[in-house]
């Protein structure tokens, strides 16, 4: 029997090419270093409430991926859910994607004139630095607009001035998305009198989107049940310690369970894990340079307090984008919103989003301050009153953004050249896996290449969520702050010490 193939990680990635290579006859083992599947796509359950970190749409412009997602859950256990997001800015609610009516009447015809003018102003008169991501947004959206709806949210989720934020990220994210289309697309498709065309949309425009029923995590344990099911192993609370080269490839992976270590034997390796992380377990160790290159990569991480409520007391939303300065939390989520099969007892939760780094105050603060400030914080903006929160719970999750700073390519690029030359059938695959702000399809996506790849294909896995021939022209998720939801972090320039706590 050859050595199975061993996928470090649980979570949309790992889960997705062990399933891939569990239904071609070749049963892996995944080892995962949590109690729990799904990784960052997980759905945390405490006193029976389910919440996500963030909020996981599942929309893809990805064949294969929608129909694996429908491979693993049946049709009932999806729902199709409307999408509705809003920014609260100045104490008024606009909404997003911005549409013209609502915008023109919260800002009054006045300032909608201005910011018309200073739109039109930018086709005449670029900003002239468009490597910065006040310049990439200015010339899409205008010096008004830019003011109004991203300026604010950006500083106040990455605690840096956009004009010291990299263009790159806009360019990937915020592609295809500019006032234009905004206003443009509902227009044409309703002139056209069809539902808008899925393949043409940029994901910002999205207008509903499947859920599953129990929370994203739901589409993850149901995964690992089948991988196990059909003879693959799901090795839970087992962490990847070593991965060990010899003449030119990886031969085993040391994993520690508790107190037990155990070496187990590979033909490949597929890994989802922090990239970093696993430059720093081979055996015997990469060189100084590619170590360096791995210290040198940094994420942002993100934290969740989760405050019950009486239903009547949510909104319609699935998010609202928080301006106000005056307040650390950047996003609220309902999840009551996203699904009534996440909440119970006539009440809903809703998640107060904070972006943090680890070990800064707000991450080091206590549960029970955390809770405090999130209800306190969701009285100032005068949304719920403090008595009507009834109980909360504090998810943090470590390593929710790759960082995109102005070295980031060449480190990732320095760490992916080792492994490729030295130990070729090691796989970086997913989010964290190549640091790269792959959402579960693109994670997905590079997982089910690599799988392709291990039988003899020739994909450049590293072009998904890049080359056209991959890309979803993904303005998304977007955010008022950040063309998406804040759920994607900005190139950060090249000082992460200074930059401190963004969220306070
Ligand atoms: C706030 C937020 C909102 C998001 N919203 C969406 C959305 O709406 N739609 C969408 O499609 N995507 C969304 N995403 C992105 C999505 O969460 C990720 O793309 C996806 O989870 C990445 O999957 P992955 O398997 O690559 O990595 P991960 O989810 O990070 O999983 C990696 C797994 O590896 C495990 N691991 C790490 N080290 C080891 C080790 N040494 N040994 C064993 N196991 C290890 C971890 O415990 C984890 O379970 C969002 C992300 C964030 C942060």
């Amino acid at each position: 029997m050859p050595a199975p193939v061993i996928v470090i990680g649980g979570g949309p990635a790992g889960l997705t090419a062990a399933y891939k290579l569990v239904v071609a006859g070749e049963p892996p083992v995944v080892v995962e270093e949590d109690s729990v599947v799904g990784g960052i796509s997980r759905t945390v359950v405490r006193d029976g409430w389910r919440f996500d970190i963030g909020g996981h749409r599942f929309f893809t412009k990805v064949k294969p991926v929608e129909e694996f997602w429908h491979e693993i859950l049946p049709p009932e256990d999806f729902l199709l859910r409307p999408r509705m997001s809003r920014i609260f800015y100045g104490g008024k609610y606009y909404d997003y994607p911005i549409k013209l009516g609502n915008a023109l009447s919260n800002l009054g015809v006045v300032e909608a004139f201005r910011c018309g003018l200073s739109f039109l102003w930018v086709r005449i008169r670029p900003p002239k630095d468009l490597t910065t991501l006040e310049g990439y947004i200015v010339s899409n959206y205008g010096w008004r607009l830019f003011d109004h709806f991203f300026k604010t949210y950006n500083e106040k989720v990455w605690g840096v001035p956009a004009s010291e934020l990299s263009a790159d990220w806009g360019a990937q994210r915020i592609k295809g998305m500019s006032l234009w289309n905004a206003v443009w697309e509902p227009v044409r498709s309703s002139l056209a009198g069809k539902r808008q065309d899925k393949s043409k949309l940029v994901t910002s425009l999205i207008e509903e989107f499947e859920y599953p029923k129990y929370g994203p995590g739901m589409m993850w344990e149901r995964c690992a049940e089948k991988i196990t099911d059909l003879g693959g192993s799901v090795r839970m609370e087992t962490k990847a310690t070593t991965v060990h080269v010899e003449n030119g490839a990886a031969v085993a992976v040391t994993v520690s369970c508790g107190d037990t270590e155990e070496r187990l034997t590979a033909s490949h390796v597929i890994s989802s894990m922090p990239f970093t992380a696993l430059a720093r377990i081979v055996d015997p160790p990469v060189p100084e340079k590619v170590l360096r290159a791995a210290d040198d990569l940094h994420y942002r991480d993100f934290l969740t307090v989760a405050l019950v409520v009486p239903e009547d007391r949510g909104f319609p939303d699935n998010w609202i984008y928080i301006h106000s300065p005056d307040v650390l939390v950047g996003r609220i989520q309902n999840f009551g919103s996203w699904s009534p099969y996440l909440v119970k007892d006539g009440r809903t939760c809703l998640g107060m989003e904070y972006f943090v780094f680890e070990g800064d105050d707000l991450w080091s603060c206590s549960d029970e301050d955390l809770v405090a400030l999130g209800t306190k914080e969701l009285a100032a903006i005068g949304l719920v009153e403090a008595s009507d929160v009834e109980a909360g719970y504090v998810v943090r999750m470590p390593k929710a953004y790759p960082v995109y700073d102005d070295v980031y390519r060449q480190n990732v690029e320095v760490i992916r050249k080792w492994f490729e030359q030295y130990a070729p059938n090691v796989h970086p695959v997913g989010r964290n896996g190549m640091h790269k702000y792959n959402n579960q399809d693109h994670s997905m996506y590079t997982a089910m290449l690599t799988v392709e790849n291990i039988h003899g294909a020739h994909h450049d896995i590293w072009s998904v969520n890049v080359e056209e021939e991959y890309h979803e022209v993904d303005a998304d998720q977007g955010g008022p702050g950040t063309g998406r939801t804040g759920r994607d972090a900005p190139i950060m320039p090249r000082r992460t010490s200074e930059v401190g706590n963004v969220a306070g």
